[in-house]
């Protein structure tokens, strides 16, 4: 691996590099909040897997997670109830459906990394009611992004709930079908709250470094996260975490990565480090447009590749 010279002045080159793209694609608005944000903004961070850190741009901007909270609705579910049980509930196939499409359910969601499937995890998070298993989330989120200042934006949380028929459908739809054992509405409202959990890009880099590090602490002195457990979620983020664009990301940026609507996306690279970008303007497919071409040039400049 290069060192963290080297690695800075590549990661420099790559926001330089793609600064062009700063007004391509557009920031999301189905969920009228997510429009008040600066959609020239931009943040990254970098984090080996022995916690040297690397910011750049606006890295103390909070932002609503949004997707990237089904990586810790897997991450609890599995931990939870087990794999067997989880993939009882939810498949491990990508699709070429959007990430908040009804159309690929029909005994179950395809993969846990679309808003079917993580409604599917949601509802697999122990807890007696919502308030102790978003409290269980917020404490693991704290625990896995090294962090005392994890928020909850309500004003994020309250825009979406007001405006997502959608997941509600699919929520009451996963319940129809024996999928959501729970109250749909309760299972939906999780999901909501997790999505709109604020962290900055050093805590998302800091999740992702974790995970880099088969899920132990960056001081190597304690298992945060079960191996057996990272092991499927970076294979699933591989396959499905960047939606019906995931097989074009992996061939051309190669790393289980995790985009959200707000703009933000987490990189992992087992061994070397975990990555965040934060670009609110998006492609068709919700994934943030700068930030795929930072991922995609560094992985070439730092090598970062999983599979050459
Ligand atoms: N909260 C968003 C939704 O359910 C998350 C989607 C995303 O980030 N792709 O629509």
């Amino acid at each position: 691996m290069k060192n963290l010279k080297e690695v800075d002045e590549k990661l420099e080159r790559a926001i330089i590099n793609s600064e062009i793209y700063k007004f391509d694609g557009e920031i999301a608005t189905y969920i009228p909040e997510l429009a008040n944000v600066d959609s020239e903004n931009f943040a990254m961070a970098y984090i080996s897997t022995s916690g040297e850190v690397l910011l750049k741009g606006n890295s103390k901007t909070k932002f609503s997670i949004q997707s990237i909270s089904k990586v810790i609705d897997l991450i609890m579910a599995l931990e939870d109830v087990g794999e067997d049980k989880v993939f009882s509930k939810v498949g491990k196939e990508p699709t070429e459906y959007k990430f908040n499409s009804i159309r690929p359910i029909s005994d179950k969601a395809a993969n846990p990394l679309i808003n079917a499937g993580a409604i599917t995890t949601c509802s697999l998070i122990n807890g007696a009611d919502v308030e102790e298993k978003f409290k269980r989330v917020l404490e693991k989120v704290a625990l896995l992004s090294n962090s005392d200042d994890v928020l909850f934006l309500e004003e994020v949380y309250n825009s979406e709930m007001k405006t997502t028929d959608i997941n509600r459908s699919i929520a009451y739809y996963l319940k129809s079908i024996g999928i959501i054992e729970d109250s749909a509405d309760e299972i939906l409202d999780l999901y909501v709250r997790n999505c709109s959990i604020g962290l900055d890009v050093k805590e998302l880099a800091w999740i992702a470094a974790v995970l880099a590090n088969g899920g132990k602490s960056l001081d190597g002195k304690e298992q945060l996260v079960d191996r057996e457990v990272v092991k499927i979620t970076l294979a699933l983020m591989s396959a499905c975490g960047m939606y019906e664009e995931s097989g074009k990301y992996l061939i051309e940026v190669g790393f289980p990565s995790k985009s959200g609507v707000s703009g933000g996306i987490i990189g992992i690279i087992p061994g070397v480090c975990g990555i965040c970008t934060y670009s609110p303007r998006l492609d068709n497919s919700g994934n943030s447009i700068r930030g795929k071409k930072i991922l995609s040039e560094i992985s070439k400049t730092l090598d970062l590749n999983i599979f050459i």
